[in-house]
């Protein structure tokens, strides 16, 4: 018989976005809760049915969430911080304050803080745990989705958040600690595994990525405090532990020990998986959910080496029953590949996104212990895996094979450079900018939609972007700010616009993946070698800096960024790859140099996001060549071009000399969202880079107040150098609108303004 198969996740915003747009309509008056109740109702029975119709034998239910999962563990838990609560809002209203902030007659507030899901581009928002808050089951949401998949006649897997990921994740602001919340928290689970035992749920996944992290002995008590109380009155549902983005070395006998059913275990990012299972072997009476179609890529899976993989699984773990399952969440790929019209067959066929995922895992299921040299299924699969796929561009392979030390090093040193900028720039004390893109208003999405559909000539696309830069440059002129932008119009996404100007990428039409919220985006895939056509950005910037006198930044994206971005290949290392795409990037900076672009912002937003999450392979699996990668981009230009780069996320604390290495002039990031605890750290390590820690947080529609901002500042001041200091926004603007983007600089201008007054 066929082993059972699962996913351990859906994508949720619908194949054609269709959540994220009547979630933005919601937003703005537009549609109903009812509205949007009723299309996330048809979006999660439409993700079942492909499921079923694929032969998925246990579905997953409650991985559906209207903006985050861990935020509907805060939910699901009862904890909502008084600010939300205070408001009086509808429970979805409340809901969403938390995720994306409240401005209106009911108040004001912040949105939780939002972090990278551990090494992926997704973000989750993260719970705060107060002194007054009191943990209590709120299972609404799970149970309705339960309901509905039993009407439907499924088989349920439920699936939460874990009580150890969700503790270790959420932020503690009183004096209370984890130890004050984990009896309660384990409680709430308890309680939730009798609410799902009286629906009839077969299955509850208990989602533990935290534990591919590194653990301590700590981490592992409380881990084990947590199973065994909540699992005390497990009555008959089944318990699966879930890990997923790694292997759990430090905790593998203690897991599968748990007073679980079955424990989920990924295959593929799990270097050690293999070797932890065969070590120490696998409890018999237990359940394993083998991780072997990749979650996170979009290229086929090969089943030779998959059927392998799964011998020696069994061969390992002889007597556990064994589930074929994704190695995490689908979330993290597209929908599907049938949506593509534009690609030719010949690249497609090497593509497997949810969907054909779905039938991956269920062909592997049919193929493990047959034989497979017969199958139509099997050797389909393995004539993609011939070698045939695309043949190298020995110009790129030679050029990266050649380069030496001195095309890492950017000379002369730092300070002296810093000097010579000061003079030729001549900025003010606190100089303001912003992060690079304005607005993507209606019309600018409108216009590039035209062109894109051939309704207007590139000639019409052009003069178009030309009037709104043009506009732009004027507004920021009016408004008072310092070192200028383009404002981004011809940009749809930061990573496709280069894509698409280099080649060896290829494009998707809708393979769109959640960022945050109701943020998607659509990665390019890295296909083959990677090279620059022609300049990308020059022409663009040239204009924009004949429009005003004051420095226009040039705006590129920085070679980990695209690569991080992008959907890499597999059959080349991710080094070889980013120090292609840095080459064609370092050739536009110095053609913007030639062009007379004083200030070039490489902007490198995806950074930390791939830091791996064993502090043990940082160096050696990541930095050791991200970090080069970029000095390349920036190594060959004159000393007085001052060279800017950012980075979303200030959660670099812990690679903060690594991120000075980079030998950027400038650095701007976001700090306004989460803690200023980077600041400290700054001062601790003698940071040379200047600096703009964001002063206000963009993924919010709030307008920051002259005083806050000021605030913020002083905060600054008190960690950084008043000559190394810059002010800006923490991010590009683009999703923000057109008026509260104005009012939110122009108190930022002023509060510089009455900064260098004061400071005088
Ligand atoms: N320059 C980009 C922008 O402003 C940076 C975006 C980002 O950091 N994600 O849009
Ligand atoms: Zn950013």
């Amino acid at each position: 018989m066929a082993l059972q198969t699962t996913i351990i996740g859906y994508p949720r915003v619908g194949a054609h976005r269709e959540l994220k747009k009547v979630t933005e309509r919601y937003f703005k008056g537009l549609a109903s809760s009812d509205e949007l109740q009723a299309e996330a109702k048809r979006l999660r029975s439409e993700h079942w049915k492909k499921q079923q119709q694929a032969g998925i034998s246990l579905l997953p239910v409650g991985d559906f969430s209207f903006y985050d999962g861990t935020l509907d563990t805060a939910v699901l838990l009862g904890i909502v911080p008084e600010r939300y609560r205070q408001l009086g809002l509808s429970s979805l209203d409340t809901y969403f304050a938390m995720a994306h902030g409240y401005q209106g007659d009911k108040g004001d507030v912040t949105a939780l803080a939002m972090k990278k899901w551990f090494n992926t581009n997704y973000h989750y928002l993260v719970p705060e745990i107060d002194d007054s808050s009191v943990v209590s089951l709120n299972a609404s949401k799970l149970l309705d989705e339960v309901a509905e998949a039993k009407s439907l006649s499924l088989r349920v897997k439920a699936v939460v958040q874990g009580p150890f990921t969700f503790l270790k994740l959420a932020r503690f602001t009183g004096s209370k600690s984890i130890s004050d919340f984990e009896s309660s928290v384990a409680d709430a689970y308890a309680d939730l595994l009798s609410a799902l035992q009286s629906a009839g749920v077969e299955w509850l996944q208990i989602d533990e990525p935290y534990l591919v992290r590194d653990l301590d002995a700590a981490d592992i008590q409380l881990l084990q405090r947590l199973y065994s109380r909540l699992a005390a009155r497990k009555g008959n549902v089944k318990l699966l532990l879930q890990t997923y983005f790694g292997d759990i070395r430090d905790v593998y006998n203690e897991v599968v020990a748990l007073p679980v059913d079955g424990v989920g275990l990924d295959f593929i990012e799990g270097v050690q998986t293999l070797d932890l299972v065969r070590k120490n072997s696998f409890p018999a009476s237990k359940t394993l959910f083998a991780g072997v179609v990749n979650g996170k890529n979009i290229w086929r899976n090969d089943y030779r080496a998959t059927l392998s993989l799964l011998d020696q699984i069994k061969a390992a773990a002889p007597s556990a029953e064994l589930v074929l399952s994704s190695s995490c969440s689908l979330l993290h790929v597209p929908y599907t590949v049938a949506n593509e019209s534009k690609l030719p067959q010949e690249v497609l066929r090497h593509f497997a996104f949810a969907e054909e995922k779905l039938t991956e895992l269920t062909e592997l299921a049919a193929l493990f212990g047959s034989e497979v040299s017969s199958s139509a299924a099997f050797n389909a699969n393995q004539s993609l895996f011939n070698g045939s796929r695309v043949q190298p561009n020995t110009a790129v392979r030679d050029a990266v094979s050649a380069l030496k030390p001195s095309d890492f090093t950017r000379l002369p040193a730092f300070a002296e450079r810093e000097k010579i900028q000061k003079q030729q720039l001549n900025l003010p004390l606190f100089p303001t900018t912003t992060i690079g893109s304005f607005p993507q208003t209606t019309d600018v999405r409108e216009n590039r939609r035209k062109f894109k559909k051939g309704e207007i000539t590139q000639q019409q696309y052009d003069d178009f972007n030309k009037r709104k830069i043009a506009e732009c440059v004027a507004l920021q002129e009016e408004l008072g700010l310092d070192v200028l932008v383009h404002g981004e119009f011809e940009r749809n996404d930061m990573v496709e616009y280069f894509g698409d100007n280099l080649d060896g990428y290829v494009f998707t039409e809708n393979a769109w993946v959640q960022s945050y919220g109701t943020r998607c985006v659509k990665p390019p895939v890295v296909w083959g070698d990677i090279s620059r056509r022609a300049p990308i950005t020059v022409s663009t910037s040239v204009y924009a800096q004949s429009l005003t006198s004051r420095p226009m930044k040039g705006m590129l994206t920085g070679p980990v960024t695209i690569l991080n971005w992008s959907f890499p290949r597999e059959d080349v290392s991710r080094k070889e790859q980013a120090f292609q795409i840095a080459l064609a990037i370092r050739d536009e900076v110095l053609d913007l140099e030639k062009a007379g672009i004083r200030v070039i912002q490489i902007d490198e937003a995806a950074l930390r996001e791939k830091l791996p999450l064993r502090v043990s392979d940082w160096q050696s699996q990541y930095l050791d060549w991200a970090i080069p990668a970029f000095r390349l981009v920036h190594s060959g230009v004159k000393p007085e071009t001052q060279i800017h780069t950012h980075m979303c996320y200030s959660e670099f604390n812990d690679i903060i000399k690594a991120i000075d290495d980079m030998d950027a002039d400038v650095i701007t990031f976001e700090a306004s969202r989460g803690n200023l605890l980077i600041l400290a750290a700054l001062k601790q390590v003698g940071f040379r880079t200047e600096v703009g820690p964001g002063v206000y947080d963009i993924h919010s529609p709030r307008v920051p107040s002259v005083d806050e901002i000021k605030v913020a500042l002083r905060k600054m001041l008190q960690n950084v150098e008043i000559s190394k200091l810059w002010v800006n926004p923490d991010c590009g603007l683009k999703t923000r609108g057109v008026e509260e983007t104005a009012a939110s600089l122009r108190n930022l201008v002023q509060a510089a303004k009455e900064l260098r007054t004061e400071t005088k």
